[in-house]
This record gives C-alpha cells, structure tokens and sequence, in this order.
C-alpha cells in the first residue's frame, strides 16, 4: 500500500493506492491559511485516517507532493522548504518535522514531479506503453505557471539544488524571441529574471502577449474563443504562442530525448495546442526528425496525490 498526500495551496488531498496502484481511499480538507503548524496537524490527520478506515500499517512511509522544493543550505544540515507559492512554507523544515510527527519515513518531491511521475506510473505511461513504462518522461505543467518534471526508469530526477526539470525559468529561446518586437519582451518574471518561458507559455503569458500587441486585455480564454472564430488578432498571437512553445519544448528534446512528453496544468487541456506541434518542432531538433509523442495529461486534478504516492518506495 502506498500513501500520497498532495499539499496544495487551498486543498490537502489523501489517497491509498494498492499494491498495483489502484486507488482504493482518498480524502480531502482544506488548507488551513497561512499556519504552518495547522497544515502539519491538517496531514497528520489525513494520515491517520488512511491508516483506520484503509488498513495501511502505522509504519508504512508517506510520499507528499508540494510546491516549491527541499534545499539544503550551506552549513544547515536540516533541508528547508524553498520557492513555494504557499508562503508560510519557505524556510521551514517540513520534512523533518513531518517525520517526527508521523513517526515514520517521509518522502516529498514538489508538485511538477509528482506530475510527471503520475503521468509515467498511473497515466500515459501506462496507457501508450505495452512494453512497459517509458524510460524517459518530460511531465510539463502550462497552467498560471510553468513547471516540468523529468522521470527517468520510474524515478523523479530531483537535482543538487532541487531543481531537475525547471525549465519554466530559462528563458524563452533566442530564436523566439527574435519574432518578437521590442515592446512585447523584456518581461519581467516573479522569480526575479526577465523573460523565463512562464512569462510566455502561462495562461497569464498568453494574455499578456495579446494586450502588448493589441492593447486591451483578454483572457486565453477568451484568446482562444477568437481563434476558434477566426478572429485575426487571436489567431496572430495563437501562432506566435504555439511556436514559443514548440521552440521552448525542442530544446528539451536536444537535451534529454525523452521516450514521451506529456502536457498537463489549465493550456494543456486545449486540442489546438497539439495541432502541428511536431512540424514546428522538427527545424529546431538537432536529428533532424520528431517522432516523441507530445500527450495531454490523463490523470487531471489528480496527478499530484497519485505522483505523490509512488514516491514510496516500497
Ligand atoms: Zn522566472
């Protein structure tokens, strides 16, 4: 049995998986707001019922799916949490004190490789692979942000400084930049650069790529509504969009050549993003021909807390 709990910024979600990784329990609460101490018991509780009404033994380990990542600062040896949107987190050492009040093994990764280790485990790579899970998986989330996880042979690639797959904070590659007019780049981005692909790829990039080009300010959704209805200036900075996200995305693939690429997060949910993605992609891959699978995620909503669970190892 395998527990998960995904630590979201106003939900705490609990599930039990079985030994072949069905879902047989899940919980939700919300988050307590801003009280570090509350949202430790909030689990703790979550935990224990796992542990009465879905039989799982009071020893077995707990994988937690978070925001932001565990780092350890230099001359600390205890690892705190670091660039979590859920503010009350950073600074705090959450695994350490989630092991002390567990009683158990704690292990945590953030939320974008849950994502990906969902996807790899219990979704696509599952689904699209007879012959067994693909070796190498870029898990992306385009949702308010942008994240990314990368799973190799089953296991999140975490990284010295905790931040394997971040690949929403490079910035937006030269080549799609150059399309650009000076007044649409330069953007500034939460993290303190300029111009990471999140400013871009995000929902909010789409809309702020349409009102520095046009002016007035549109949602993506309604971005996209005027794509559907060929209206041109949606149209015109669609195409600008998908071929950010298709340069973006083939600098990955000259890195890390994975066997599948899935897309989850609120813009992965939209069938014209994947339309034509290949042909844009293959004049930036250095062989010349693009043949990985780019996939929306199967899991929705759910990715965080089954990501979460198979981070136990056993
Ligand atoms: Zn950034």
């Amino acid at each position: 049995m395998k527990v998960g709990i995904d630590l979201g910024g106003t939900k705490i979600e609990a599930i039990v998986l079985d030994g072949v990784g069905k879902e047989v329990w899940r919980r939700r609460v919300r988050t307590p707001h801003a009280d570090y101490t509350a949202t430790l018991e909030a689990i703790a509780s979550l935990v224990m019922l796992a542990q009465q009404q879905a039989g799982v033994p009071l020893s077995a380990s707990v994988g937690i799916g978070t925001p932001g990542s565990l780092y350890s600062m230099k001359g600390s040896p205890v690892p705190v949490m670091k660039n979590c949107n859920s503010t009350v987190l950073n600074g705090m050492p959450l695994k350490r004190d989630l092991e002390t009040l567990l009683g158990c093994a704690v292990y945590m990764a953030n939320d974008a490789n849950c994502f990906a280790l969902a996807e790899t485990l219990s979704g696509q790579g599952v689904d699209m692979f007879d012959e067994g899970i693909p070796e190498t998986v870029f898990g992306v989330i385009l949702g308010t942000g942008v994240g990314a996880g990368i799973i190799v042979r089953g296991q999140p690639l975490i990284g010295l400084h905790g931040i394997a797959g971040e690949w929403g904070h490079n910035p937006l590659p030269e080549s799609a930049l150059a399309l650009l007019p000076v007044t649409e780049k330069g953007r500034a981005c939460y993290c303190g650069r300029n111009d990471c692909v999140e400013t871009y790829l995000s929902g909010p990039g789409l809309a702020l790529s349409y009102q520095l080009r046009f002016g007035d300010v549109r949602s993506s959704k309604a971005i996209l509504r005027g794509v559907r209805s060929r209206d041109e200036a949606s149209l015109s900075i669609w195409r600008m969009y998908s071929e950010q996200l298709a340069c973006s995305l083939s600098y990955i693939v000259n890195i890390l050549d994975p066997r599948l690429i899935v897309l989850g997060g609120g813009m992965s949910t939209i069938p014209e993003i994947y339309e034509g993605l290949a042909q844009r992609m293959e004049p930036y891959i250095f062989s010349g021909q693009f043949e990985t699978p780019v996939v929306p995620a199967k899991l929705g909503d759910s990715a965080g807390v089954f990501g979460a669970a198979w981070l136990n190892p056993e």
